[in-house]
């Protein structure tokens, strides 16, 4: 099992759907990510929160393996906070409040005993957060991860491009790809991708499954078409925090391996969106891993 390191927020979040609405719970990109991470690997990560963030939350990380030393706690000031809310569809949500609190002003100290690390995750900050976290890393690791969204794209793109030619792998959903590249077709947009960085290019298509791109090959990974979704709030998160830490756990980055790893981030994704926040992911069990990898063999095997 490889070093992981993740840098992510830790939030708080209010989501209301059509069906629910919560007060204040537990969120950000960060926390889904290394929750979903920690059942494959155990994951340092690096963040900021404030001194209203509940420390057994923080201990709650630190039982599922996660090394949390890089977690600064800023006692006089507030955590990021983030609301939003879901239309019908559950495909398409609005964000009802960004108040970034401790986030405005990050600088993600890494500890010592983080620089190590072979598999990195960067979750959606702003790229030259992210681009910090790689140049405190005295050697180039196995595989960068980066996952970013449209606010950067339209307000930061020089800073975004710059980060871009540090990495090997995005993940970013459709529309997100096709803004940053201008194509419209997939293939076409990951192939633009490629040539601003990234080798790897994964392409999230929310409840129609995921696209893996690189060495010039393409593979489809399916979707499960659950019975029920509740919250789809951190899959994307929940979905880039699997697909790392199983990337670790195997210390592998070839394609083959990547394969599995998108069916396992998927997997990971399908139990976030089934319930608020990030319950569905607290306490899964093995057993219940493989059932939903299970799941996805079999959705997609046939015999001719
Ligand atoms: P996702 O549903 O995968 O887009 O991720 C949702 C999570 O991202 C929530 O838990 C939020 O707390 C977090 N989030 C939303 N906006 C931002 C932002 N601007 N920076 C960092 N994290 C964010």
């Amino acid at each position: 099992m490889a070093k992981t390191l993740i840098v992510g927020s830790v939030a708080f979040d209010a989501i209301e759907t059509p069906q629910h609405k919560t007060e204040k719970i537990i969120g950000g990109a960060g926390t889904y990510i290394c929750l979903a991470a920690s059942y494959f690997t155990n994951p340092s990560i690096v963040a900021v929160v404030g001194g209203d963030f509940p420390k057994e939350y923080i201990e709650k990380l630190q039982r599922r393996g996660v090394h949390t030393e890089g977690v600064q706690i800023k006692p006089n000031e507030k955590t990021f906070f983030w609301s939003g809310k879901y239309f019908d569809n559950m495909n398409q949500r609005e964000t009802l409040v960004t108040e970034l609190n401790v986030l405005g002003n990050f600088d993600p100290i890494l500890p010592d005993s983080y620089k190590d690390a072979e598999f990195v995750m960067l979750g959606n900050l702003s790229p030259q957060v992210q681009r910090r976290v790689i140049e405190q890393l005295p050697q180039k690791p196995k595989l960068v991860v980066l996952d970013t969204m449209d606010f950067w794209i339209d307000c930061a793109l020089e800073e975004l491009l710059k980060t871009l030619r540090m990495i090997d792998v995005i993940v970013i959903n459709e529309e997100e790809a096709r803004h940053l590249s201008g194509e419209y077709g997939l293939p076409q947009a990951a192939r633009k991708i490629q040539t601003m960085g990234p080798r790897y290019v994964i392409i999230k298509k929310g409840s129609h499954g995921a696209l893996l791109f690189g060495e010039g090959k393409v593979f489809s990974a399916p979707a499960l078409l659950l019975e029920e979704v509740i919250d789809p709030t951190g899959a994307g998160d929940t979905f880039a925090g699997g697909f790392t830490g199983y990337l670790a756990q195997r210390n592998a980055t070839d394609f083959e391996t990547m394969k599995s790893a998108v069916i396992v981030g998927s997997a990971m994704a399908s139990f976030t969106v089934e319930a608020m926040g990030t319950q569905a992911i607290e306490n899964l069990s093995q057993e219940q891993i493989s059932a939903r990898v299970q799941e996805f063999r079999d959705i997609t095997s046939f015999a001719i």
